[in-house]
């Protein structure tokens, strides 16, 4: 089996690229992000406060997450629920980046995404696929872009859709998770040793897919 692991900070783009090129090679793409906002979405909807890491673990065996694909798209059930689209919300990105240091959070999420990479060739978008989920990837790529650069992707991606966008909000956030991210004990953010790191800020989408593709082409996979 090919895995691809695609780790980078929140607005990179992970997700429309690793999307896009995974399409393009014929692999499954899976979001990992989304599995731990869908725990965030839980402590949330139980009135479980993230502060509390003991009340969040008792919460975690009476989550059933799975991740299916329907018309080659990834959904996340939650106990059955769909929550593809609840999970997409500015409160539930910030609540998912405290979630997400907890290590026993994370030890429940591990098997799910380790499943995936033995059953098919995968492209996987996370912070520590390259480093902990898929450290035998064969390719592994650290995207990033200024967090002014992502806090302006959003703003227009919120604005596509409709909703309220602030800049100043949206960097703030960005820059909060970043260091969550990269500061929390258990698998923060970082490159993999071997990661090959592609700054965003100045390119198009289809160039970042180009040359995702290339570098996994370069590999002969
Ligand atoms: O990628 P996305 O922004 O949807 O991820 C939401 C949050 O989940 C991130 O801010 C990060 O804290 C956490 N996450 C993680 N490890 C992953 C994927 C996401 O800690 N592999």
């Amino acid at each position: 089996m090919i895995a691809v692991a695609i780790d980078g900070p929140a607005g990179a783009g992970k997700s429309t690229i690793a999307k896009k090129a995974a399409e393009e090679l014929g692999f499954i793409y899976v979001d990992t992000g989304a599995i731990y906002r869908a725990t965030a979405l839980a402590c949330i909807e139980n009135h479980v406060s993230l502060e509390e890491t003991a009340a969040v673990e008792a919460l975690l065996p009476q989550l059933d997450i799975r991740i299916i694909f329907f018309n080659g798209e990834q959904h996340i059930l939650l106990n059955d629920k769909d929550v593809s689209e609840a999970i997409r919300t500015e409160n539930v990105s910030m609540a998912a980046s405290r979630v997400s240091a907890i290590p026993a959070v994370r030890k429940f999420l591990l098997a799910l995404q380790r499943d995936f990479a033995q059953n098919a060739d995968v492209i996987m978008d996370g912070r520590d696929i390259g480093t902990v989920v898929l450290p035998n990837a064969q390719v592994k790529i650290f995207l990033t872009a200024s967090p002014e650069v992502r806090a302006k992707r959003r703003v227009l991606q919120l604005r596509e859709k409709g909703e309220p966008a602030d800049f100043d909000k949206i960097l703030f956030d960005i820059v909060q998770r970043d260091y969550n991210d990269t500061n929390r004990k258990t698998a923060p953010l970082k490159a993999a040793e071997t990661a090959i790191t592609v700054d965003t800020s100045d390119m198009t989408l289809d160039e970042v897919v180009h040359t995702i593709v290339g570098i996994i082409k370069e590999q002969g996979l």
